[in-house]
């Protein structure tokens, strides 16, 4: 039997606002449709996580509460993730697990939430606007299309360092001032697309791809 591809999902019972698992049932489509069995670990609060043990790691969004739970349980990770994400293996984290990749998220009530501060960047509130809304956005893959609704607008701190995901045509994205939506490091994405993500087939098939790959660095090239 071939090993099935693994896919690490952070806070699955947590952090899953607006549908976000949908991205993870869509990878297993596409995977399946190259012949690949999927295994999907929900890791939550005291789960042992070795991040090396997955072909892809998923983090989606939540609420500003579920995210201060979950912040809590996070540091143990920090290591683990960092070293993943500078192996290059593929990462796809959605609004508040985006938002926890980077150093803080200072939320509504003033609370400053602490991230993974493995990626040079932050999230603060301002009181102005909630992002809500259809978004639109140009990317390397194409254009994709989602929704958004958060009150936490991130900005690169290392504008050398992170790339946007794509260019905003209708919606804020990472906030009202860039005009840009996401992030890329390597292969890791942020995004603030809900909807899922994932339902623009051109972006989920370029990920599907990544992880295939991430798989077989991991257990070795098919010998049949
Ligand atoms: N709680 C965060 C915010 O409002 C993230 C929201 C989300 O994940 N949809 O900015």
């Amino acid at each position: 039997m071939a090993e099935p591809i693994r896919i690490a999902y952070l806070y699955e019972d947590l952090m899953n606002t607006y549908g976000d698992s949908g991205d993870v049932k869509i990878l297993r489509y596409w995977l399946g449709q190259e012949g690949y069995a999927v295994v999907v670990d929900n890791v939550s609060l005291g789960t042992p996580f070795n991040a090396a043990d997955y072909d892809f790691v998923f983090f989606g969004g939540g609420q500003d509460y579920e995210q201060t739970v979950v912040a809590k349980d996070l540091p143990r990770f920090k290591d683990t993730l960092a070293d993943y994400i500078e192996a290059g293996k593929p990462m796809l984290a959605i609004c508040g697990g985006y938002q926890l990749l980077g150093a803080y998220y200072k939320t509504s009530d003033g609370t400053t939430i602490k991230g993974l501060g493995i990626l040079p960047l932050h999230t603060v509130f301002k009181a102005d606007a909630r992002m809500i809304g259809d978004t639109e956005f140009e990317t390397e893959y194409g254009t994709v299309k989602a929704f958004e609704n958060h009150s936490g607008r991130t900005y690169f701190d290392d504008k050398n360092k992170l790339h946007p995901l794509g260019k905003m045509i209708q919606g804020y994205g990472n906030n009202p001032d860039d005009g840009v939506e996401g992030m890329r490091y390597k292969n890791t994405f942020g995004s603030y697309a809900h909807g899922p993500i994932l339902r623009n087939a051109n972006i989920a098939k370029a990920i599907a791809k990544l992880i295939v790959k991430s798989h077989l660095d991991r257990v070795g090239q098919p010998t049949a």
